[in-house]
């Protein structure tokens, strides 16, 4: 009788179970980006201090630009830092 060896099983990711990442601005749960709301931002940072990409985050084009230039902003009047050790 053969040996059979267990092999972890690898989830298959379906197109069903696939989540739709929608934009947190587009949807209206956000109202406006704002350079001064760090609170908002650091969701947007990881914690060396990165931009967090669309990809990840979900937001769509215009306003990961907006967000972009709101991190930008905050990091230059040094409300959030540029990089963290
Ligand atoms: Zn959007």
């Amino acid at each position: 009788m053969p040996v059979r060896i267990k092999r972890p099983v690898r989830k298959k990711k379906s197109l069903l179970s696939f989540k739709k990442r929608t934009c947190r601005f587009c949807s209206g749960r956000v109202k406006g980006i704002d350079y001064k709301d760090v609170k908002l931002l650091e969701n947007f940072i990881r914690e060396r201090g990165k931009i967090v990409s669309s990809r990840i985050s979900g937001n769509c084009a215009k306003h990961q630009r907006r967000l972009a230039e709101a991190v930008k902003c905050a990091r230059f009047i040094s409300l959030i830092p540029y990089t963290k050790v």
